[in-house]
């Protein structure tokens, strides 16, 4: 039998992506033939007994994509720590298959997320070399000028550090806010958000309309969709 290493395993069990089987490895909560493997670096061969958080796992043979189109008030995680909390599950449990968000979105942003059981996907998705374009429809405070949406395509800093150039554009000026599209290849925490605030145009909504060639489209609020083969293969010739 091939020997692969452990979170790549999980990942094909649809678990988690890689990066996140890694976590979930590092928590201690994977085992393998009942010992448990809190360390990178294991191998199977997908002989063993292999558990997460005590239940057997196993590679799955149906790979599903979905989108959902996300309303506010939805956490972006298969569990909330706090449980008096919804969380996008919620909104998926008649896919019927076990699946896991591809990346997040905020609690109070609305709008494209894709859930996966495909490691590989989520992979093509989410790292950064792909550099995948996400457009965001920002309602933001304020009247933005052409010289605010120039500073920030060329790269503002946040958290300490510059962000990538992005793409700004500047939809409508309502009476004292207005309407931006704002697309950028970088994943980092509320960094749409952060990026406006230094601009000095606070968030009022936000909402993900595009993941790469991928767009919300009619999608209701709160329903989601499979994905067609051809979407599901224009994101996976990109790996
Ligand atoms: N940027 C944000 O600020 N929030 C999101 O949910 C996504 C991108």
């Amino acid at each position: 039998m091939v020997e692969m290493r452990l979170q790549k395993f999980i990942a094909m069990c649809g678990a988690a992506s890689r990066r996140g089987a890694e976590k979930l490895i590092t928590a201690g909560r994977v085992s393998v033939d009942g010992v448990i493997v809190n360390e990178l670096g294991v191998c199977v061969t997908g002989e063993e007994n292999i558990m997460l958080d005590g239940k057997r796992i196993k590679p799955v043979s149906k790979k599903i994509y979905i989108m959902l189109n996300k309303p506010t008030g939805y956490v972006t995680t298969v569990k909330d720590q706090r449980p008096e909390r919804k969380t996008v599950m919620d909104l998926c449990r008649d896919v019927g298959e076990r699946i896991y968000p591809v990346g997040r979105l905020d609690y109070n942003t609305e709008g494209l997320l894709l859930l996966t059981n495909d490691g590989d996907f989520t992979y093509c998705v989410t790292h950064p070399a792909h550099e995948t374009q996400k457009m965001y429809e920002a309602h933001v405070a304020g009247i933005v000028e052409h010289k605010t949406a120039e500073k920030l395509e060329k790269g503002v800093i946040i958290d300490g550090r510059k962000t990538a150039p992005a793409k700004v554009e500047i939809i409508a000026h309502k009476q004292n806010s207005t309407v931006l599209h704002i697309t950028i290849h970088e994943g980092r925490n509320r960094q749409v958000r952060k990026m406006c605030s230094v601009a000095g145009h606070p968030v009022i909504a936000l909402k993900r309309k595009s993941v790469g060639s991928l767009t919300l489209g009619k999608l209701p609020l709160g329903k989601w969709r499979h994905l067609t083969p051809d979407e599901v293969k224009a994101v996976l010739g990109n790996k």
